[in-house]
């Protein structure tokens, strides 16, 4: 029987491992297919306190990683098949090995949002991609779009212009959501241009993407867009399939938590974006990671009819 399994290996279970092994608990990280989370696909990772010159998402991972283990957390590369958190033991279980613990943290994340559009499937790794940070080399020297008009879309546009020879955003209204400096780097780069009001209706191709089919939404007018690559940075949703029915999940699925990172179930906690539907960055994900290992210390202390410091 183990006193906490994290499920999930980004910032938010990362910190919660920190936490939970620093309180002597022995943490096991079972990390999912994606080691470290979405934040390993961030290039440059510019906001994270106490790196003045901004740090690559997958160097802050194994530096989160190696902090865990320090501590005593112990990593596990696989991947949960399946879970029961209804009773006070929890069951979790791997495609070769099932686990038992007290306390259960989810901090599964979220995957990036698909446009559900003709020929996206078909051409992934053949000009379509959800990662400027694995896929960008591939398009050096060559036209590229980027669908969205989030942060995401800017930031990872921007760091397509290393490699694109132009990165034309095509986003759905005719005005930005992402932040204002983005904006003005974004709209001020030479290499970067913008198509407004327009959708891509169909992703068309031979052996790999060729064009796009589009729509301006507001004069109804089709066109033709040719292009290499399509970058789709439209949002995310959240990681909860192996939770449904088990854990309270709100009409978008994220699991619904209190201040203090409580889910519905007694012993599972819940962290970072799986979560977190509205601020979603690595700094928050990982506050609430904290707060997750520090209430699975006071749950436990609580059910051995231990003292805990009350905060
Ligand atoms: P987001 O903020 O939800 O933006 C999604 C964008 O995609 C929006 O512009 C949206 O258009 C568009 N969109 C959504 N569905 C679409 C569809 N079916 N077809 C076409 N366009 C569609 O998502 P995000 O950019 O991935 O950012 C997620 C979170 O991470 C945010 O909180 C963001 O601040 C954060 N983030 C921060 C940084 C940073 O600080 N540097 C970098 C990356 C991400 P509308 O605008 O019309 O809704």
């Amino acid at each position: 029987m183990r006193d906490v399994i994290i499920i999930g290996s980004g910032p938010a279970g990362l910190t919660a491992a920190i936490y939970a092994g620093r309180a002597n608990l022995r943490p096991l990280v079972i990390s999912g297919l994606e080691q470290g989370g979405q934040v390993t696909l961030t290039n440059d990772l510019e906001n994270f306190p106490g790196f003045p010159e901004g740090v690559s998402g997958f160097e802050i991972y194994q530096l989160f990683e190696k902090q865990a283990t320090r501590f005593g957390a112990e990593m596990l590369y696989d991947v949960v098949q399946s879970v029961d958190l209804t009773g006070e033991v929890k069951i979790v279980k791997t495609a070769t090995e099932t686990f038992q613990a007290r306390v259960v943290i989810i901090a599964t994340g979220s995957t990036p949002k698909r446009l559900g559009l003709p020929g996206e499937d078909k051409y992934i790794g053949k000009g379509v991609s959800y990662c400027a940070t694995c896929d960008g080399f591939f398009f050096t020297g060559k036209q590229v779009v980027v669908v969205g008009g989030g942060n995401s879309a800017l930031d990872e546009g921007l760091f397509l212009t290393r490699f694109a020879e132009k990165v034309t955003i095509i986003h759905r209204r005719d005005r930005l959501r992402a932040d204002a400096i983005l904006q003005e780097r974004a709209l001020q780069h030479e290499k970067m241009a913008f198509v407004w009001d327009t959708v891509v209706e169909e992703i068309v191709g031979d052996t790999a993407v060729t064009h796009l089919r589009l729509k301006n939404v507001k004069s109804g007018e089709s066109s033709v867009f040719p292009v290499d690559g399509v970058f789709v940075f439209i949002g995310h949703k959240p990681n909860t399939e192996l939770f449904a029915g088990q854990v309270q999940l709100d009409e978008t699925g994220y699991i619904e938590t209190d201040r203090r990172t409580h889910t519905n179930v007694p012993g599972v906690l819940a962290c970072g974006d799986v979560q977190d539907s509205i601020y979603r960055q690595a700094i928050t994900a990982a506050a609430s990671g904290c707060t997750a290992a520090i209430e699975a210390e006071k749950y436990i202390a609580e059910n051995e009819g231990r003292a805990y410091p009350s905060r």
